[in-house]
Formats: structure tokens, sequence, C-alpha cells
């Protein structure tokens, strides 16, 4: 059997491999680095992600070392308020704090415990071929999925454009540790003239993310901890650090690009290959973990035959539009939070007020979570009847049922017609017809007929990926079987 090709044992890559390997795929994982990551880079998982983790069972190794966050701290130079984060509508309603370093170690090992594994020091030169060892050899593959950051050696061998620009001046990020605890259990963001800094309480004890913009030419290797101490205050970080020891410095440029292509023939981009932005918000990973969660499930039944190939543009169709939202919404907030710097007092104001408003704090909360970023256009998605409830396009919210939840029932796979009160067996066919791509549960609970507006007879179909597919508020099965024809293929 030719390999699916991953190149790029981040996230995007991991994700993609645990999906398609845990579907019987032979999958093919490279990386050029030495070795799994040490750095914290991207250190927020918010409620999406944690509910993807939750379809794929492994929620809870993220749940057991992540810390969770549920408000933000704003000061300018003395005053400070508390933006708490709306309660919203998912299990996971908090940002869970966990440096990507853990989170790719918690992929790999699920990746092994599958059968999987990633070739280190293994590096894709070109379509064609790869070096090891200093050695080049060709690399066959039936499909490639390029995960392999923003410096994309897949985008570049396509000959994709990346466009967009450098937002904005450069920033310091450093992880440190402290002489002792400093009360940070939260996000801190200081507005002060000379910009924004932020300082992140990391899961374990005395440990911080600290970032502010840097100005100066300094090298990094001459920083000593005094220094950042000193620079850490003058940008408003009203505490002093004592730091401890410096565990990873670096340097970043805030930049807006995306790549307006996601497939080409038998070649995918996703993650950072396909979309970098600020990383206001910590949207990065996140967005580009759903990149990878929504492409595999297709990958995964077009390989089978049991999808149409056409499954496979709607991956671009539904993620490019996501991208260029949220590469739109972080660089306006950006854009505000920099700007408003200058008039760093004014901007504290303004927020402090903005914030108290409980619609706009659960907007607020609602954008971070990322549970509301929908595919309403999509020709995945079809309204049977017009009918009150969740909308098609929209990510199925789980419901508390008498033993168990609702989204237990996602973690198996295929598409899944949920019926209220109505028996099963006149959709019995299409599961005859379909085999393991779709399954029929019957609810009668009435927590289910309250979130989701269900009458007797009323049915959901939810994607693999846990978004409502179709919904009707009566069982037609022509409407359906229809659905279902539209892009499935019968056994
Ligand atoms: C300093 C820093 C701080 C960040 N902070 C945040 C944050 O706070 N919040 C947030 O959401 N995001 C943050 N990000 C962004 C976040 O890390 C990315 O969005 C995320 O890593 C994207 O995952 P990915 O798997 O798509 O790409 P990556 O994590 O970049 O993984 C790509 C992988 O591909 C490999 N690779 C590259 N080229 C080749 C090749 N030719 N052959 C083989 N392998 C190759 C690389 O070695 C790498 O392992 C930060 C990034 C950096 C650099």
């Amino acid at each position: 059997m030719t390999p699916i090709v991953i190149v790029g044992a981040g996230p995007t890559g991991l994700i993609c491999a645990i999906e398609l390997q845990k579907r019987g795929h032979q999958v093919r994982v490279i990386d050029q680095k030495e070795g799994p990551s040490t750095h914290s880079k991207a250190l927020a998982l918010h409620s999406h992600t944690l509910e993807i983790f939750d379809q794929m069972d492994i929620v809870d190794h993220f749940l057991h070392v992540g810390k969770r966050v549920g408000h933000l701290t704003f000061h300018n130079q003395n005053q400070r308020f508390n933006f708490q984060l709306a309660p919203i509508d998912t299990p996971y309603p908090f940002v869970l704090i966990v440096p990507q370093s853990e989170t790719e170690k918690i992929l790999i090992r699920e990746l092994e415990l599958l059968g999987g594994k990633v070739e280190w020091q293994t590096k894709l030169v070109d379509l064609k071929r790869i070096e090891k060892d200093g050695n080049q050899s060709e690399i066959t593959y039936s499909w490639l999925i390029g995960a392999d950051g923003a410096h994309s050696r897949v985008r570049s061998s396509l000959k994709l454009p990346f466009k967009g620009c450098k937002l904005l001046e450069t920033f310091l990020l450093a992880d440190i540790t402290t002489k002792e605890p400093h009360g940070f259990d939260a996000p801190n963001i200081f507005l002060n003239k000379q910009g924004i800094s932020v300082i992140f309480p990391l899961p374990d004890s005395c440990k911080y993310r600290v970032i502010f913009p840097m100005r100066e030419a300094i090298e990094l290797e001459n920083l000593e901890q005094r220094d950042l101490e000193e620079l850490a205050l003058d940008r408003g970080i009203t505490k002093g650090l004592y730091i401890e020891r410096v565990d990873w410095i670096s340097k970043f440029q805030i930049q807006r690009r995306q790549s307006h292509a996601l497939k080409v023939g038998n070649i995918f981009l996703a993650g950072d290959a396909a979309h970098i932005h600020s990383p206001m918000g910590g949207q990065g990973m996140n967005t580009s973990i759903q990149d990878g969660y929504n492409l595999c499930w297709k990958l995964d039944l077009v390989i089978s035959e049991r999808a149409q190939a056409k499954l496979l543009d709607t991956y671009a169709s539904e993620r490019l539009p996501i991208a260029k939202k949220v590469l739109r919404a972080t660089t306006l907030a950006t854009r505000l939070l920099l700007v408003g710097s200058w008039v760093s007092k004014f901007t504290f104001f303004i927020m402090k007020h903005l914030v108290g408003h409980k619609r706009i704090a659960k907007k607020i909360t609602l954008g971070l979570s990322e549970i509301e970023l929908e595919y309403p256009t999509s020709s995945l998605v079809v309204a049977g009847t017009k009918s009150a409830g969740p909308k098609v396009g929209k990510r199925a919210p789980d419901v508390q049922l008498a033993s168990g939840r609702l989204f237990d029932y996602f973690k198996e796979g295929g598409f899944l017609v949920l019926l209220f009160k109505k028996s099963a067996e006149d959709l019995d066919h299409l599961c005859e017809k379909y085999g393991q791509s779709v399954r029929i549960v019957v609810l009668e609970e009435n927590a289910f007929a309250k979130k989701y507006a269900a009458e007797s007879n009323a049915l959901y179909v939810i994607r693999p990926d846990g978004y409502i597919g179709f919904k009707s508020n009566q069982v037609k099965l022509a409407q359906l079987d229809g659905y279902f024809l539209n892009f499935l293929l019968p056994l």
C-alpha cells in the first residue's frame, strides 16, 4: 500500500497522523527536527479544540497537565480589572494552558499507541525527494499533507503564494522560572505607552511566559536575567519579576499571511503552512488542529471508497473562510491594542467598560473559544426543514443525558443520525446502504429535546467532526438519503 505522507510533526501533522492511523491507513510522518520539540510556543487550548480532543478520547491527558484559566487581568499603571470569561455552552468553559511541547508529547504518545511513529531528522527536499543523514532518496505517496509550518517546503514546491504582510514591531518572548510564586494565576495584560506586554502563568509553579515589544537591538545571547527584569519593568509590568532562570528566549514578528489554495491534486496544506497571524487570542495552533480534524475524516472516506472525491474539495471551501476570519479578527484585536497603547489610559478605560457588558463579554468569550466557528454555506450542510434549535453548519452542542453525554456518541466516528422519539426501523436500510459510514441513535430524553428544540420525529445528522450536517423536524427518508447520496458512495 502506498502510504499517505505527512510532512511535519507539529500539532497539525500529529492530529492528521492520529486520525488516519486510527482508521487503518498506512501513514508516514516525517519531520526535519532532531526529535520532539522542547519549546513551549503556543500555550492556549480553547474550548472547541478540547471538544475535539474529547471526541478523540484524549482530552483527559490535557486536563490532567493543563492549568484552567477563567479570566484575564488588564493593568494600566496601578489600576487593574478582571475580564471574567462569560458562561458558554461547552463542557470546557475555560482556556487550558498547556505548553505546545507538552501537547505534542501527548499527541506523539497517542500516535505511538496506535502503532504509528514520527521519522525524525527526515527532511522533505521537494515533492519527490527526502533527505536523511545527508543522503537523498525518492519518496512516494498516495496523498501528501503539508503540515510543515510557516516556511512550508510543500507550499513553496507547489509555487503557491503566501500573500500578506508583516504587521508590527518585534516582540521578545521568554519562558522564565522565578525565585518564588508570583501570584499571576491568569494571563495578565499590561497596557502602557511602551506598548502591550503579557505574562502567562505556565502550569508549573514559578514558571511564566513573558512577552513584550522589543525595540532595542540587543542580541538575545547577551541578555542577562537582570536586563530582562529591567526591560519588563520598563514595559509596564508593574511587579518585579525576580528571575531565577530563563528557560527559553526568542524573538518574533507578527505576520499575517494566507495561502488561497489548500489542495493541489493529491497534496494538501494544513495549519501554519496555510495561514499565519497574530498570536493575539492564541488562535494559531487551535485553528491548525481544526484544519487537520476537518480534513482527515474526509480523506478516510474517499480513500476507502465510501465517499466521492468531491468531498475533499469541501476541505478548502470550509477551511479557507475560517482562516480568513481568524486572520481578520486577530489583526483587528492586535491593531486595537497596539494603536491603543499610545493612549493606554483611554484604551484601558474603554475596555474596562466594554467587558463589563454581559453581551460583549459573551461575544469575546465565544470568539476565543472557537465553538461558534461554522460552515453555513458548505455543500455538506443542508436544512431539510426550517426549525428551531441549533442550525446546520454549526458544531453540535453537548447534552447531559441520564447515562453519559451526547458527546460520548461522537467518539465512535461516522455520520450520526440522531432521531428523537422515532423508531429507527424505517432507516435501517441507510445502514445497509452506507455501512459503518452512518450510525443511527434514537434518543428519548427531554434534555436533548430542550437543547435541540426537538419534537417527536425530529432528526439531526452530526458529521464525523461534530458539526450539524442536516436537520429536519420530520423524518423523510428520500430527503435524508438525498443528503448522503450527494457525497457518500453506497456499499
Ligand atoms: C515563538 C512562537 C510562539 C508562539 N506562540 C503562540 C501562542 O501563544 N498561541 C498560538 O496559538 N500560537 C502560537 N504560536 C504559533 C503556533 O506555534 C503554531 O500556530 C502551531 O505550531 C502550528 O502548528 P503546525 O503543526 O501547523 O506547524 P508547526 O508547529 O510549525 O510544525 C511544523 C513542523 O514541520 C517540520 N518541517 C518544516 N519543514 C519541513 C521539511 N521540509 N521537512 C520535514 N519537516 C519539516 C518542522 O520541523 C515542524 O516540526 C507560536 C509560534 C512560535 C514560533
